[in-house]
């Protein structure tokens, strides 16, 4: 009797692990999904966009290995507004996050809440920057607000703030892949996202790479010496090189080393003075004046910009690589991309905020060999609002209507609908904080660019982007007034199509 009951455990106990398999080889696994959020990273600092400064082999794999998109812009130029826009798929004034200033309501719909429904596990790994605790993420663990360069804290799921040594890039890579390798459960498709602090203010480099451009002079973009003719809110700006940077944490001059090594470990703090103070002890002697001092801002500005870039690179590479030798490739969606552009030197500046193009303008490459082809080249208009959608629609999960973007998908299998966005809308707020950007709305088409200014002084400026790249001559009162009707007619549906009631009162008030 006894062996009999054994023996009919047995039986049983194979039964049901040879129904587990039967499950899961008859349903086929959801993608995942894998977004490296980076934050400031402009265009002009990726060699798949043609940078002149910097080689990025591993964001140049992705978008060699799958598809670039060449005009992908963000909705209001600004950390925490962007990260906001990712997860909801909606405009700053509908998700209620304008500025780096408010905490962001995170218990709203949001992508990885339909994604947890759904059977996803959701992870959210680094720079958050929303304030709020992250809500529908099986595992978190957040930089507080901007977060630090060497030995970051992270918050943690127990709401305790816990010190990691070490570099954050290098850092919030690993703990991603630590998570994908050792916590994750792997019977459910993973949505991570690795929230990236690199490249923001105040630039820090990894020692790693201090020397990764000795002997390179950077070239200075022509309209450096900006001189802002025609331009009131360019006039008003605080975030020019020149001007507005500091010589200590900024540009470690002066008491920047210690400003910097006061958070460091001796090791990491001996590297730092060892490339630094030989550096500074020259600039010192030199007592540069005029251009000469503003040149030497632009290279130490550019020097400590791109040197973060590298290592930032480098991780993304390392993160590819597991994803080769686990054999998840395949399977999952890789998306590269930065919460906004930002200057390196155009017009004069650093930052972001303007909807001119450097700012507006966000770096987006993604990766699924199931849909994308090897090498795509995408032109067509996208927006920060289409990620929410696009997630929802590779997981195979109804896409709420509520929600402003549109799926990427049918673009990426080269099938774009003949309604698809002919101009994309913006909108910026935050001022006149830390810059002085004044808020701004705007339409940009394949050719214009109009923008409407407004809260401290009223106009209009326009833009030819085919004769006019660089945008330095507001055409505004000389274009032929057809080109401007037309334009305002394209603003005025775009503001009614997104509900923004406030752009609409201000474009109403007929100023001009
Ligand atoms: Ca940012």
């Amino acid at each position: 009797m006894k062996n009999q009951q054994q023996y009919l455990i047995i039986l049983l106990f194979f039964a049901v692990i040879a129904n587990t398999f039967a499950q899961k080889s008859s349903t086929p696994k959801k993608p995942n999904i894998l977004v490296i959020f980076s934050d400031d990273h402009a265009l002009q600092a990726i060699s798949a966009y043609g940078s002149p400064h910097i080689k990025t082999p591993n964001i140049d794999r992705i978008a060699k290995d799958g598809a670039i998109f060449k005009n992908m812009f963000c909705t209001n130029s600004l950390c925490a507004p962007s990260r906001a826009t990712l997860l909801t798929g909606k405009f700053s004034h509908i998700n209620g996050h304008k500025d780096n200033r408010t905490k962001f309501d995170a218990g709203q719909d949001m992508f990885p809440k339909r994604m947890q429904e759904a059977g996803y596990e959701t992870s959210w790994i680094g720079k958050w920057h929303l304030e709020a605790t992250p809500q529908y993420f099986d595992y978190w663990s957040v930089l507080p607000g901007q977060g630090q360069y060497y030995n970051p804290d992270f918050i943690e799921m127990d709401g305790k703030t816990k010190r990691y040594e070490g570099y954050a890039t290098n850092l919030i890579a690993d703990r991603a892949l630590n998570w994908l390798q050792n916590q994750h459960d792997s019977s459910k498709p993973f949505c991570l996202v690795v929230g990236q602090k690199a490249p923001h203010r105040p630039w820090l480099p990894d020692s790693t790479d201090f020397h990764a451009f000795d002997g390179v002079k950077f070239k200075m973009p022509e309209n450096f010496y900006d001189s802002y003719e025609g331009r009131i809110a360019a006039q008003k700006q605080k975030m020019n090189i020149v001007v507005d940077q500091t010589l200590d944490s900024d540009l470690k001059v002066k008491n920047g080393t210690e400003l910097h090594t006061k958070r460091m470990n001796a090791a990491q703090a001996k590297a730092w003075d060892a490339y630094y103070e030989p550096l500074n002890e020259q600039f010192k002697q030199q007592n540069l004046s005029g251009k000469a001092l503003d040149e030497w801002k632009f290279q130490r500005y550019m020097h400590d910009y791109l040197a973060c870039i590298t290592s930032l690179d480098r991780n993304i590479g390392k993160i590819l690589d597991y994803l080769d030798k686990a054999g998840l490739s395949e399977n999952t969606l890789v998306i590269y991309s930065s919460d906004q552009g930002f200057y390196l030197g155009e017009h004069g500046w650093f930052d972001k905020r303007f909807m001119y193009e450097e700012s507006f303008h966000m770096p987006l490459v993604m990766r699924y060999p199931k849909i994308i082809k090897k090498g795509t080249v995408i032109n067509d208009f996208a927006q920060n609002i289409d990620f929410a959608p696009t997630f929802l629609d590779l997981a195979g999960i109804p896409i709420p209507k509520d929600i402003q973007g549109k799926s990427l998908l049918p673009i990426l299998k080269n099938q774009k609908p003949a309604s698809w966005r002919k101009s994309v809308y913006y909108h910026y707020y935050e001022f006149p904080w830390d810059h002085n950007v004044m808020p701004h709305f705007g339409v940009r088409t394949e050719r214009y660019k109009l923008i409407r200014f407004y809260g401290d002084g009223n106009f209009w400026e326009l833009y030819d982007l085919k004769n006019d790249p660089n945008e330095m001559k507001n055409i505004y009162s000389s274009a032929p007034k057809q080109t401007i009707i037309t334009l305002k007619m394209n603003l005025k549906s775009l503001i009614t199509q997104y509900e923004d009631t406030e752009a609409e009162a201000i474009f109403n008030a007929k100023l001009n």
